[in-house]
């Protein structure tokens, strides 16, 4: 299914990313999901990995019934490799409403590697 630009919601930060209204430091792009370096990075690789079509969050994501949390997941994979840190451990993290630290809502994939990463998070 082609991606439905009328999904664009305005002032959605992202998704003026998506219509190149607000540059990004793209590094990945497919026909529903695009990639961009996070403006404040937490780690030596941290890129995040969008849908172009507007959903707030994961919990939204996934009950988009059409494959798109699939290929948000492919894409992240993608974006790993590409990256170089698919072999030495990455982690892919959604923030998931305010009390878990999301602040832009339409759902993005943290992909973080690059650096030691602990666990629990903090
Ligand atoms: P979250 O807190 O999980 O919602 O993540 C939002 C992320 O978006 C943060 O890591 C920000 O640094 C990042 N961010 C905010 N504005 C931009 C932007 N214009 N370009 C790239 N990343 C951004
Ligand atoms: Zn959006």
């Amino acid at each position: 299914m082609a991606y439905r630009y009328s999904t664009a919601v305005t002032d959605c930060l992202f998704c003026k990313i998506v219509a190149k209204e607000i540059p990004a430091d793209v590094v990945h792009e497919s026909d529903r999901t695009l990639a961009f370096r996070d403006i404040n990075p937490q780690a030596p690789t941290h890129v995040l990995v969008i849908p172009k079509e507007h959903h707030s969050d994961a919990a939204a994501l996934a009950t988009a019934d059409d494959g798109l949390a699939d290929d948000v997941l492919k894409a992240a994979h993608a974006v790993a490799v590409q990256e170089g840190v698919a072999e030495t451990g990455y982690r892919v993290v959604f923030n998931t409403g305010a009390g878990a630290g999301q602040t832009v809502f339409h759902v993005h994939a943290h992909v973080l590697g690059g650096r030691n990463l602990t666990w629990p998070p903090g």
